[in-house]
């Protein structure tokens, strides 16, 4: 655990963190007892050694940094964190450093002055890294309590059910996660999805509403129609 970073979400007794302190067994057992997540992990750290570690650091604060540019001239560039630093609920901020790199070395290939190159580098980054933020951010309030909607579960069934009839329909958490799909594309891609369905679910209710309508009008209207006729 020297080098690693880690994120426990739990709540013991009402009283978040501090009982993890005032209850050693507990803290044993949130940590390497049955339902840890770290199982994996301790033949190879050590019990002891994982609970030394896990409370030796305090807990830090999290960061979401937007900044722009990302480039001094050509003397200085930030890439990773440093640029972009994020909440991890999307567990995108490697992910991001890493195409950073790609697409730092693909300007870098191209014949250009490098504090052109750099700029491109900020040009073509900014968007992506300001939505992965943006992104990190909603994930951690769908994580907190959208999950427990009954509209954010209908909306996810409704996209399972699309994305494996229609394969180019992809959910935002695919999109983000298991594409390559630019990060501000995955939210236009999204936006592009609720309107959509805005408009088919708007449309057939209108539609109801309509049939509805005439039937009501055909019911009240009917007698009036047959003593005209007659
Ligand atoms: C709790 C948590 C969970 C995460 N989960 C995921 C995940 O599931 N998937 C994912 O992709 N990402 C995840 N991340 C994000 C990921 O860890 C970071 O995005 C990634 O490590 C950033 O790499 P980096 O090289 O840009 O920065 P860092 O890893 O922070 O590296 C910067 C280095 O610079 C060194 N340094 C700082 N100042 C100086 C200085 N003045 N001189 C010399 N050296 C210096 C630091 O010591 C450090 O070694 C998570 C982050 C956290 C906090």
């Amino acid at each position: 655990m020297a080098q690693g970073t880690g994120i426990i979400c739990s709540e013991v007794n009402g009283r978040g963190a501090a009982a993890y302190e005032e209850e050693p067994q507990r803290r044993r057992v949130a940590i390497v007892g049955p339902g840890s997540t770290t199982r994996d992990a301790l033949p190879l750290i050590g019990e002891e050694q994982l609970i030394k570690d896990f409370f030796k650091t305090r807990p830090q604060h999290l960061v979401s940094i937007k900044c722009k540019p990302y480039h001094y001239a050509d003397k200085a560039l930030i890439l990773g964190d440093a640029a972009h630093a994020m909440v991890p609920y999307y567990g995108q901020g490697m992910n991001a450093g890493m195409e950073d790199v790609t697409l730092l070395t693909s300007i870098l290939g191209q014949p250009l002055p490098l504090d052109e190159a750099l700029a491109q580098f900020t040009e073509d980054r900014w968007k992506d890294a300001f939505a992965i933020c943006d992104l990190a951010m909603y994930n951690y309030v769908e994580m907190r309590d959208l999950t427990k909607r009954w509209s954010f579960r209908c909306r996810k069934w409704l996209d399972t059910l699309l994305f494996r009839l229609f394969p180019g329909w992809i959910p935002l958490y695919n999109s983000v996660s298991f594409s390559s799909m630019p990060y501000s594309e995955c939210i236009a891609n999204r936006k592009w999805q609720d309107g959509l369905l805005k408009r088919i679910f708007g449309g057939s209710l209108l539609a109801v509403v309509l049939a509805g309508s005439a039937c009501l009008v055909q019911r009240f209207l009917s007698p009036w129609t047959v003593m005209q006729s007659n």
